[in-house]
């Protein structure tokens, strides 16, 4: 089923050219290249992305399976709908795979994103209860779970052993034959958006097929650059990086642009042309095409919000969007410092001078900055820790955003992997999870001492937390976040020594399950909460006037890469000056150039009555900082106030959290809101267990803290609308603040 529906055409004789523009090279590949490429997959085996004929031959059989129980289902509901027998004959009824699946790039024991398609008399509220219930009568299906409020609806289980995701439509025809095309832009019509959104993702993941000279040369692309991507710690949508759809994107570009080489050359043009890339111009797979339906798309010459897009990487199928969006300043520019050192060790690969295990050595991310913030999420039951942790991680990148927007802060660098805490922290607290972030501070050049205040940025992250907690009618007692500020010789307070050491060798038996950090189901909690619509006018005028000029600049810009890179083949052209990209841009090996000094002990922001942890940290870390004998500062002393204004930062455009629609307190207005990408695509939450209806804010118990010092005032909550919480809580602001020594 995956290999052939829909793509029509020969695999290894490009007809014509793919894309906005002309290729840059038609060379065929030579031995070399054979020979590299055939390293290159040697060296990614022992990751375990390749799965064997058995377990693909299972995962075909299930979806036959699944294909089998949704004809049967359907054609159940049109009986006990009383249909005529002339559309029951015809009904139909379809499973669609979309997704790393339907790529062809699964690793070993990822899952499937399915989409199941209906004809007319189905309503998505059968799928939910009939076709749900039918689910759970088959021995084969365990740990199923409705996601029904999620921004793109979803059905969760595991059958035989593997993972799928099961998204629903319907559409506006009586019957769905095994033949139906969903690219063309008329099954749209008046269907329900969310149906719209769930069509979507099958549609693009086609279209990305569609749209690249050689799949074979894209596949093994893409496993390379997403195997890298998950060592390097840039996998991750819901954290800012990229997830598996935008990463498929840009390879796709990069075999349009060379669509006869080989893997080996693939990979390397992939960091030659990302890493000078002039972002934020859009990467485009093809000339988008106007739509009658008039649906809300990517289009920043009509949407001001699209503006503030810093790496938009654009869907290939009405209506586009960006994919992108939880991209920041920091996340940019952690992700360019990687393409340059991809570059880097890829020349050398092809030089012989280095071999591909050398690219996917993972990031050495505790040795490799000076200062951290360490966020710690604790939680009294497992059950509740999946919950907070789901929560706790959709949010990360506001702490990413807020301290970005310290004028002090060139970098603030999030690991997606979080870590389990140690025993001791597990007896003291229950279950507890640990997330690290790197900080580049700018250089203070003109005063001997630079106060720098943190304070701000995280209390107002960890508002946004509980005040979304809160929203959602899940926060329960013991549930706390603490974010404390460590120089890097502090990490071993809260990690082994294994993890802070240099890791080369480390071995990944399964990439497909490391990136996303915890090891364990996710509670789909973020999904849930992301009801967003868009709040764009459609657009009326052309489109297509409107996004040629798009095209003409990204065709300059590849063009003048190209013609850099041809001028030296070997030693490639200073990247061009990013035009979007104006804070000081860090060396990939630059640390603070200023002597930092806490000046008082790592503190968290804690919660009253809950802050054991923090107590036990704070004593901890304390001990070792006696010799200091810095004191606790009070927050009124506190030198300056970090004062950020758009005007202090002119220089760089506003993040996605400062776009219009969102800059006055988005979470405030619409506390699911700003949530809009990062639990749209339900595989960014899926590891962790839900049980049915656990997202359902309604079934959740409310905890029993009563004390009078933990209930928010009105004016903390989400909204009006929101119903106050009896657990509700206060949280002492306590100040972050470090002295930068000039
Ligand atoms: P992975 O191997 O990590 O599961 P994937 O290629 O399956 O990667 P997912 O992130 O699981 O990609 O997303 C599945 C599909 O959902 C994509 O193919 C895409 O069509 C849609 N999708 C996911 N995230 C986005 C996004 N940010 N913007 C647009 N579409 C998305
Ligand atoms: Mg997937």
């Amino acid at each position: 089923m995956r290999e052939t529906r829909g793509i029509s055409r020969q695999q290894n004789q490009p007809q014509g050219h793919y894309g906005l523009t002309s290729p840059i090279s038609l060379a065929p590949p030579s031995d070399v290249d054979h020979a590299h490429t055939q390293k290159l997959i040697e060296a990614m085996k022992p990751f375990g992305v390749f799965e064997d004929k058995e377990k693909l031959f299972q995962r075909t059989a299930v979806l036959g399976k699944l294909n089998n129980m949704v004809k049967e289902w359907i054609l159940e509901l049109a009986e006990s709908k009383n249909l005529p027998p002339s559309i029951i004959e015809h009904l139909g009824g379809k499973i669609f795979t979309f997704g790393s699946y339907r790529l062809g790039v699964h690793t070993k024991g990822s899952d499937i994103d399915a989409l199941c398609v209906a004809p007319s008399h189905v309503e998505r509220s059968d799928f939910f209860q009939s076709f749900f219930e039918k689910l759970k009568n088959q021995e084969e299906v365990k740990n199923l779970r409705a996601i029904e409020d999620a921004y793109v609806p979803v059905i969760k289980f595991d059958f035989d052993g593997i993972e799928i995701d099961l998204v629903f439509a319907k559409l506006s025809m009586p019957t769905v034959s095994d033949d139906l095309d969903l690219q063309d832009d008329s099954c749209l019509r008046s269907l329900d958006i969310r149906c719209i959104r769930s069509l979507n993702g099958s549609r693009v993941t086609d279209e990305i097929l569609r749209l690249v000279p050689n799949l074979e040369n894209f596949r093994l692309t893409l496993r390379a650059i997403k195997l890298w991507a998950k060592r390097r710690g840039v996998y991750s949508n819901i954290m800012g990086f990229l997830g598996g759809v935008s990463w498929a994107m840009l390879v796709a570009r990069i075999c349009q642009l060379y669509p006869n080489a080989l893997a080996s050359t693939l990979v390397n043009k992939f960091f030659l042309i990302f890493s000078k890339w002039n972002w934020p111009k859009p990467v485009l797979l093809k000339r988008l095409e106007e739509s009658f339906l008039n649906l809300p798309v990517w289009d920043p010459r009509v949407n001001p919000s699209d503006r503030y897009h810093v790496m938009p990487i654009i869907t290939p199928t009405y209506p586009q969007q960006n994919s992108t969006y939880n991209v920041s300043i920091s996340t940019r520019a952690v992700m360019v410092e990687e393409f340059q050192r991809g570059l880097e060790v890829t020349d050398e690969i092809l030089r012989g001078k280095s071999d591909w295990s050398k690219l996917f050595e993972p990031l050495n991310f505790f040795q490799k900055y000076k200062h951290y913030i360490v966020l710690t999420a604790t939680a009294c039951t497992e059950e509740h820790h999946l919950n907070w942790i789901g929560l706790v991680e959709s949010k990360i990148r506001v702490l990413v955003g807020n301290l970005e927007r310290n004028e002090f802060i060139t970098i603030a660098h999030v690991q997606p992997q979080s870590f389990p805490g140690n025993e001791n922290l597990y007896k003291q607290s229950g279950f507890v999870s640990m997330w690290f972030l790197g900080l580049v501070f700018k250089k203070v050049e003109s005063a001997e001492k630079t106060n720098v205040d943190l304070t701000h940025g995280i209390q107002s992250f960890t508002d946004t937390v509980y005040r979304q907690a809160s929203a959602l009618n899940i926060l329960k007692e013991g549930m706390k976040i603490e974010a404390t500020y460590v120089k890097r010789k502090q990490l071993h307070y809260f990690l082994p020594a294994e993890t802070l050491q240099k890791r080369k060798k480390q071995r990944v038996s399964d990439v497909s399950q490391s990136h996303s950090g915890f090891q364990c189901k996710r509670s789909s909690l973020a999904e849930s909460c992301s009801k967003s619509s868009s709040s764009r006018a459609p657009s009326n005028s052309s489109l297509l006037n409107k996004i040629s000029k798009l095209d003409t600049s990204t065709a300059e810009t590849e063009r003048n890469v190209a013609c850099q890179s041809c001028s030296d083949a070997n030693s490639v052209a200073e990247p061009s000056t990013s035009k979007g990209l104006c804070i000081p841009v860090t060396d990939p090996k630059m640390e603070a150039p200023v002597a930092l000094r806490a000046s008082g002990p790592p503190v968290g922001c804690t919660i009253p009555g809950y802050n054991t942890v923090s107590q036990l940290r704070t004593c901890v870390v304390q001990g070792k900082h006696k010799l200091s004998g810095t004191l606790f500062m009070d927050p009124k002393s506190a030198s300056p106030k970090q004062h950020y204004s758009p005007s202090s930062k002119v220089s760089r455009p506003p993040t996605p959290g400062e776009c219009p629609q969102k800059a006055i307190d988005g979470e405030k207005l619409n506390v699911c809101d700003s949530d809009a990408t990062e639990s749209r695509y339900p595989q960014d939450g899926r590891r962790r267990a839900t049980k049915n209806g656990v997202l359902d804010g309604k079934s959740m118990q409310t905890p029993a803290i009563t004390s009078r010092s933990q209930r928010l005032s009105s004016k903390e909550l989400p909204d009006a609308s929101s119903p106050v919480p009896t657990n509700s809580i206060r949280i002492i602001k306590r100040p972050i603040k470090l002295t930068l020594n000039g």
